[in-house]
């Protein structure tokens, strides 16, 4: 059934163009790493997972005449098949489960099992999002609960739990600010973000409606303070700000920044996907922030990748409070209940609308809070001090080797970064990453954020040993020292993994998405 090679399996080669371990195999494995061809060419029309009766000819056709008159070629499989298709792909992936994954600006944590246990419990799982409140207490109770802690852990009075990722509580908070420029009167028309942020950042505001301008880095990659307080006005409407920045540094200005654009009418938002680095330590509300999305998904474990699924809950000050949007929990004496458009009193008249159509992300709510709960507030306060000690201890063990731009701005945050400089002619990022694939690890972030030439963003998060940390070092330094000697196996990296490199300009001219064979449409 698995014909040879017909994926494209190529055997691992040397550098030299050996095939590694000996003579290309007969079915392309590479003994307990199995080829895997597309489903479509392994399926045949006439195999089945199921028994289905035969179709009775006789019978009146109740169909109308509606029924498909051409196959559609979907390959069929036995169970067994079927199984071992999927378990041999996902064989192929790297997951948070088999090594570290030195991702920066993801926070790719270890998800501990009590979560998705708890996520897991039909009294949560299996709720609808209409049930009436009596029936749904404890599920309201986990909302509030969390509610609590966010704003607790922020300093914030206020939480809008329902966007559903990071990029949607940017979004969220956002239209809040919008919605309270309005209410006085006072639509501006600019959001400055500085040149490191996140994508998402200048794409929310520009998604929203405001012209997006850049404000400049000091060389120590921070945002340049002077810079920012020259360009505020009567038409800024908010900063968005990174607290710790996508450089890995904590924006030691931060409460002056807020105090100058509140003083010249703007807003504050903060981007709170490094929340990782601060927790237990800093509350952004002490530092002057408006409103802060918090992806639950990165701070809080979760796992993710692969476009989610993610929550993005955004805490709000005293002065967006009212503009957040609905539905929320409120605790009463006969219970929780669930402020919605009908029972909003005044106060939250002026709410901007709805993000979702119901409550958010019940299985990021468990699992976040279950979380926090198994950790407690010192434990997350030595969560985020272990994030900040791994990430040091990598920078401070590479910066000899790899270029380290802010070195010497102080300890970083969370995350390490690094640049190509130093690197051999014709070495890049991309080719030390490859390498690092095949030494068994995820590649880290690359070429973000743009300030620093091929960039690479390590974030080790809190979960690894020193062990762990070690042996990625280890592979770090090796492969870095071989795109300063210009080591040329490197260009081809990766050489023992299932796919070598890949054409990744004509994998984006040219993506072949599907597979038809003629012979089975
Ligand atoms: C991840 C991230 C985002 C976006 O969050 P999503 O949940 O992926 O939408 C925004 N800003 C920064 C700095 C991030 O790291």
């Amino acid at each position: 059934m698995n014909a040879p090679n017909k994926s494209g399996w190529k055997p691992a080669m040397t550098a030299d163009g050996d095939t590694v371990g000996g003579p290309a195999t007969y079915t392309g494995n590479r003994a307990l790493m199995l080829d895997e061809a597309l489903i479509f060419e392994i399926g045949d029309k006439n195999t089945t997972g199921v028994d289905l009766p035969e179709p009775d000819t006789n019978a009146p056709n109740r169909l109308g005449g509606m029924e498909r008159a051409a196959d559609i070629g979907l390959p069929g499989l036995s169970e067994p098949e079927t199984v071992r298709h999927y378990t041999r792909l996902s064989r192929q992936n790297y997951a948070i489960d088999l090594g570290l994954f030195p991702l920066g600006s993801c926070t790719m944590k270890h998800n501990p099992r009590l979560n998705e246990k708890v996520a897991r419990m039909p009294g949560f799982a299996d709720l609808h999002p209409m049930a009436p409140t009596s029936t749904t207490q404890g599920a309201l109770a986990v909302i509030y609960q969390l509610a609590e802690w966010l704003k607790t852990l922020t300093g914030m009075p206020a939480v809008a739990m329902s966007p559903k990722a990071g990029a949607h509580g940017e979004l969220c908070g956002i239209l809040a600010i919008r919605a309270a420029l309005e209410a006085r009167g006072d639509a501006r028309k600019v959001v400055l973000c500085p040149e490191s942020a996140h994508g998402t950042n200048p794409a929310t505001a520009a998604f929203a409606g405001y012209e997006v301008e850049d404000i400049p880095a000091t060389p120590e990659g921070r945002v340049d303070l002077a810079a920012l307080e020259a360009r505020l006005g009567p038409d800024v409407a908010a900063v968005m700000i990174t607290n710790p920045n996508t450089c890995g540094l904590f924006e030691r200005d931060f409460r002056k920044i807020a105090d100058a654009v509140h003083a010249a009418g703007g807003l504050v938002y903060c981007d709170g996907a490094n929340f990782n680095a601060i927790v237990g330590r800093v509350r952004p509300g002490d530092l002057g922030v408006d409103a802060m999305h918090i992806n639950l998904h990165k701070t809080f474990s979760t796992p993710h990748g692969g476009g989610g699924p993610g929550s993005g809950p955004v805490v709000f000050s005293e002065a967006l409070a009212p503009f957040a949007p609905l539905p929320f929990v409120e605790k009463t004496v006969d219970g929780y209940e669930l402020v919605e458009e009908e029972t909003a009193g005044d106060h939250h008249q002026l709410s901007f609308g709805r993000m979702t159509a119901f409550h958010g992300q019940m299985g990021m709510f468990t699992r976040a809070l279950t979380y926090m709960l198994s950790h407690g507030a010192d434990g997350l306060k030595q969560v985020s001090e272990d994030a900040v000690l791994n990430a040091n201890y990598i920078l401070r063990s590479l910066e000899d080797v790899l270029f380290a731009p802010y070195a010497d701005s102080g300890p970083c945050m969370h995350e390490a970064l690094f640049g190509d400089k130093g690197f051999a002619e014709g070495m890049t990022t991309l080719d030390l990453a490859k390498g690092l694939i095949d030494e068994g690890f995820h590649p880290m972030t690359m070429y973000f954020p743009l300030v620093v030439h091929g960039a690479m963003l390590v974030e080790p998060t809190e979960t690894e040993s020193k062990a762990a940390l070690d042996q990625f070092i280890g592979a770090m330094r090796s492969v870095a020292e071989r795109a300063i000697a210009g080591d040329q196996s490197l260009k081809t990296a990766p050489h023992y993994a299932p796919m070598r490199r890949l054409d990744e300009t004509l994998a984006a001219r040219k993506p072949v998405l599907a597979w038809s064979d003629p012979g089975l449409v």
